[in-house]
């Protein structure tokens, strides 16, 4: 008999095969919850691909007074969303009142970017990257000369021009190196609206009910908070590496390392897959929280970053006009861009629970200490 850590039916209940049954499993399994206290649903303007609607859902566990809570993220970047989500319905239903320690509580934040989610995009109703969206807009916007010089190659104005467009590209790595690639395309832009890794001109949906959880759920007067956002896509397969972004030698630093141990990297002293970014979500926790504030991201790798950069080219350029989700060419590309940030096979959804369960009782142990 083969090994099993998880059942193929317990798998199958933490995992979904889309944004709309992740939110149902997400509502039912809170509802089921006997210590769950609040249930909350921030709806959106737009809708699904088969005209489902887009929530954020918001589930509260445990006392509502509790001095420190973990916040536990989904679908920043929308199809990233099945790890997330799985990781969140297996807290559901592991942790307990006897399980979480005193004085802590668990905050989930589900599917905070459901447009990204549903049409298995990285970005949302806007095709703005929700983890490059938190800037200051009343400054001026960060300026990444590097992806303007790319540009046109990145997405071609024709199909006929995609190898020629992927040819410059791979020029560029050649001659200025994989890390100053990475961050001309992935570092953030502010200039091109249907581009890759573009953060946007105003504060998103996502962000504005984000901003209004944490003051809804007071947790500015806590004591300590730690956030841990999910995401996948970099990085070694299944491997769930913790990644901060709180400023080298910070107190946040020291707290992330004390929690989570040595494997915690910071793309500030080049020690991460991911390289340095503009405008994460990080920055605003840390402005609202200071030294409160414990935030991570827990990123779940897949295939190699020249794969994900492909098929988020070929998505990109399919958006550029209006999209028939039946199209033969649609389901292609969404069939594989879901692949890149999901691979779905038993051996990289067990890898994900048990790292998951492993950072959050790091977490409530390191929050109740
Ligand atoms: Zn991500």
């Amino acid at each position: 008999m083969k090994p099993v850590l998880f059942t193929p039916a317990y798998l199958a209940q933490c995992y979904s095969s889309s944004y709309a049954e992740a939110q149902q499993k997400f509502k039912e399994h809170t509802c089921n919850q006997l210590n769950h206290s609040f249930y909350q649903e921030f709806t959106y303007r737009e809708t699904g691909p088969n005209g489902e609607p887009l929530i954020t859902a918001v589930s509260w566990q445990g006392d509502v007074d509790a001095a420190c809570v973990l916040v536990l993220q989904s679908a920043t970047h929308g199809v990233e969303g099945f790890a997330g989500s799985a990781i969140q319905i297996d807290c559901l239903q592991t942790l307990t009142r006897e399980t979480l320690p005193a004085g802590v509580a668990v905050l989930y934040i589900h599917a905070i970017n459901p447009y990204g989610f549903a049409w298995l995009r990285r970005v949302n109703e806007d095709g703005v990257d929700l983890n490059r969206n938190f800037v200051d807009f009343k400054q001026p916007l960060p300026h990444n000369t590097g992806y303007e010089q790319l540009a046109s190659n990145i997405l071609p104005a024709k199909l006929s021009d995609w190898e020629g467009a992927t040819q410059k590209l791979n020029d560029y790595r050649d001659e200025f190196g994989q890390q100053a690639f990475e961050l001309a395309v992935s570092g953030g832009q502010y200039q091109f609206a249907d581009g890759l890794f573009y953060g946007g001109t105003q504060p998103s949906q996502s962000r504005v009910n984000l901003e209004q959880i944490i003051v809804d759920f007071e947790l500015q007067k806590r004591q300590s908070v730690a956030v841990i956002d999910i995401h996948s896509g970099l990085g070694p397969f299944a491997y769930g590496e913790v990644i901060c972004d709180h400023p080298p030698g910070s107190i946040g630093v020291k707290r992330a390392r004390q929690w989570y141990g040595d494997s915690v990297t910071e793309p500030a002293l080049g020690s991460s897959t991911s390289v340095p970014k503009q405008g994460l979500i990080d920055y605003h926790w840390h402005q609202q929280l200071a030294e409160r504030v414990c935030f991570v991201t827990l990123e779940f790798g897949t295939y190699s970053i020249e794969q994900m950069f492909e098929v988020l080219r070929k998505d990109h350029f399919l958006h550029r006009k209006t999209v028939d989700w039946f199209a033969h060419e649609t389901q292609q590309i969404k069939h594989e861009i879901r692949r890149i940030f999901y691979p779905g096979t038993t051996d990289w959804q067990e890898m994900v629970l048990m790292r998951g369960r492993q950072c959050v009782h790091q977490a409530l142990y390191g929050l109740s200490n």
